[in-house]
């Protein structure tokens, strides 16, 4: 941590890019609230269009709805009812702006140095392209958390925009041809889909009853498109091992039991996310694990 203060204060004008980059993401976090609110509701997204608290359904006014802000100043309270609001508002906008800022740190290196050791992108398109898949993974955490689905936007969504975006940027796979991108993104939404749906019937048969839920197949659809077979092959590890390690963590507390039904969607999403800013360093390392023992002295 000194180590980034140092390095940001080395680097005022990357520190003040960051920051903005940061109040963005935070402002889109806000309209993910809105979407994570409404969208399981069946509501519109666009009508009414100002923000109203669902306890006394005034409206918010703008300067009660200034991203992460607002929050606190208010102390988490309606200024007119003086309802509570949940805290998951402020986690969501503080959450994506990190989120942004991240990702444009896998672009713009702190004074050659990378942040956090991210690994490194080279071409700029992938900035947005990693945000939308930052906002989509984000939405549908929170709707599953509260829900236990993830809405056909986010995993139908997903999967068409992952294809259409790799067909739009091909360097999203590595590679320089956009027909060979998109035949990856499809290769790569095949897989995470076929394996999902294979888990999920597997865990069927073992447990006499719905294990994953079928939003979690199409899920991996999307992180498939966007990810590629390699990103697909991360996220069921990576989410397989920190859903084990929360499922006994809930065991041990006695919060949960064997087989009880937990979202998996946010595991999933959270394997996406490490694989999308660390995964050539996480590769390496994994196959460095595999190579040490035939390696000649
Ligand atoms: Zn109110």
């Amino acid at each position: 941590m000194p180590d980034t203060i140092e390095l940001l204060s080395e680097h005022p004008w990357a520190a003040i890019v960051s920051m903005a980059v940061f109040v963005f993401g935070a402002c889109i976090g806000s309209f993910l609230n809105v979407c994570i609110y409404r969208i399981p509701l069946d509501l519109s997204l666009s009508k009414p269009r100002r923000s109203f608290c669902p306890h006394c359904e005034k409206q918010i006014a703008w300067y009660d709805n200034v991203p992460i802000l607002s929050f606190l100043l208010l102390r988490a309270r309606c200024r007119h009812c003086g309802a509570s609001i949940r805290l998951r508002y402020m986690v969501v906008e503080a959450l994506t702006g990190l989120l942004f800022m991240l990702v444009w740190l896998k672009f713009m290196p702190l004074g050659g140095r990378m942040f956090l050791g991210l690994s490194p992108v080279s071409d700029i398109a992938l900035v947005p392209v990693y945000w939308l898949a930052v906002g989509g993974l984000i939405l549908g955490t929170f709707v599953d958390f509260e829900h236990l689905i993830i809405p056909d936007r986010v995993t139908l969504g997903g999967i068409g925009a992952g294809l259409l975006l790799s067909f739009a940027v091909p360097a999203l796979h590595g590679v320089e041809h956009r027909a060979h991108a998109f035949g990856l993104a499809l290769i790569g939404a095949a897989t995470g889909w076929g394996l999902l749906w294979a888990i999920a019937g597997f865990g069927r048969f073992l447990f006499k009853k719905e294990a994953m839920g079928f939003g979690d197949v199409k899920l991996m659809g999307a992180i498939g498109a966007f990810f590629g077979w390699q990103g697909v092959g991360a996220a069921i590890m990576l989410s397989s091992f920190a859903g084990s390690l929360a499922g006994l963590a809930l065991i041990a507390t006695g919060r949960g039991k064997m087989g009880s039904r937990i979202p998996f969607g946010p595991y999933l999403a959270l394997a996406a996310l490490v694989w999308m800013f660390w995964g050539p360093t996480l590769r390496d390392a994994y196959l460095n694990l595999f190579a040490l023992p035939v390696m000649p002295l």
